[in-house]
Parts: C-alpha cells; sequence; structure tokens
C-alpha cells in the first residue's frame, strides 16, 4: 500500500509563502505579530486596550482578523479606527500563510508600521502553520488552568512572548503562575512570561512596548 505524507507537504508549501510574507513585509519595513490563543481567552480585547493606548499610532496598524464565520472582532477593530480585513474560514480552524498572503494584498498597508494577526481561538492547529510573522505571541487566560504548556506545547514552543491574561480572576481559580511559567520555559527558555488583565487594562505594558519597538 502506498502513503502519501500530505500533511508534510501541505506544510512545506505553506512554510515557503510563510516565508515570502516574512519577506516582502521586512523590505517594506512593517512587522507582523501572530496572536494565538484559545476562544475567549481574551486576544481581541487586549488588542482593544493595547491599541486605545495615547503612545499608539493607530494609523500605523493594520489587523488581519481571522474567524470561523463572523466579523465581529474586525467591527470591534473597526470601532476603534484600525484598518482590518476579516478573514473567514468558513469553519476551517486555523489560518494558513497563503490566506495571510491574499489579505496583505487587500489590505492598504501605506503608513503602516505593524500588522496583527488575530488568529483564530484554537491552540492545536493554528500554531503549526508560520504565516510569515516577525513575533509570535501566545495568550492564555487563568480561567483555562495550569495544564496549557504541556497539552499543547507547540503553541509555547514557538511562541516569542506568553501573556497569562486574566490575572485579576486569579482569586478564584487554582492558576499557579509560577507553576505555569516553570512549563513554558521547560518548553522554550527563551519565551518571555508576563501576566496581565486585559479587561482592567492592567500589565500590558509589555505588549504596547512591542508595538512602540522600531
Ligand atoms: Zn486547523
Amino acid at each position: 500500500m502506498k502513503t502519501i505524507a500530505v500533511n508534510v507537504s501541505v506544510l512545506n508549501k505553506n512554510d515557503e509563502i510563510a516565508a515570502k510574507n516574512k519577506k516582502s513585509l521586512a523590505e517594506r519595513g512593517i512587522r507582523m505579530i501572530n496572536l494565538l490563543g484559545t476562544p475567549g481567552s481574551g486576544k481581541t480585547t487586549l488588542l482593544e486596550q493595547v491599541l486605545t493606548d495615547p503612545r499608539i499610532d493607530r494609523r500605523r496598524v493594520a489587523v488581519i482578523e481571522g474567524d470561523l464565520y463572523t466579523a465581529k472582532d474586525a467591527e470591534r477593530m473597526e470601532q476603534i479606527g484600525i484598518r482590518t480585513i476579516q478573514l473567514n474560514t468558513e469553519g476551517a480552524c486555523h489560518l494558513e500563510a497563503d490566506m495571510i498572503e491574499h489579505a496583505l494584498s487587500e489590505l492598504d498597508l501605506e503608513g503602516v508600521e505593524t500588522v496583527v494577526i488575530d488568529n483564530i481561538g484554537n491552540l492545536v492547529c493554528t500554531a503549526e502553520f508560520m504565516l510569515g510573522e516577525h513575533l509570535r505571541v501566545g495568550v492564555a487566560s487563568v480561567t483555562e488552568g495550569n495544564d496549557k504548556p504541556l497539552k499543547y506545547p507547540l503553541l509555547f514552543q514557538t511562541a516569542d512572548v506568553v501573556l497569562i491574561n486574566k490575572i485579576d480572576l486569579q482569586p478564584y481559580t487554582n492558576f499557579d503562575v509560577e507553576r505555569f511559567t516553570q512549563d513554558v520555559h521547560s518548553l522554550n527558555a527563551n519565551a518571555a512570561v508576563y501576566t496581565c488583565s486585559a479587561f482592567r487594562g492592567e500589565g500590558l505594558e509589555p505588549v504596547i512596548e512591542l508595538f512602540l519597538k522600531k
């Protein structure tokens, strides 16, 4: 019986397009951030809070919203004056580099310095697909429990920054920040780990810095 390794070739092709996205953005002086996390981890609220910080020039930011069917998150971005494009995957559970290539070609990138991909809420296959990002940010929340890094290692292995969101709710959970941080570092010694509350607008300084960094 003949077996064909479809996944590998699909991923190889994806990585080629991702490398192209990354290079063409870098040539234009644009950095792309891929924001990953579970549904309800607070990625869009985090973006809203960070991008309305008075130090951030919202004309220099564009957002690609990934969603299965709706445009709810894109509408939230447009309400705060961010150039946004919605990618509806019609049920597909992750974004691939060719979708980002397409979105970038449709976005007006004049004056833009940072593109953010608000990825589909999912920790499994979203992490397998490099999209051409220069920086990967993983968002977890204390209400999801402590076991995320060891259960979904790929996201944490590949993230440059890991945010533990909803830290204001920690007293109502058994979440252990130290253990979570140790687990992340056992997978990826270089990941920067921060706690924050996007809802309360607290602890967001390291994320704001990512946008201010030239
Ligand atoms: Zn998927």
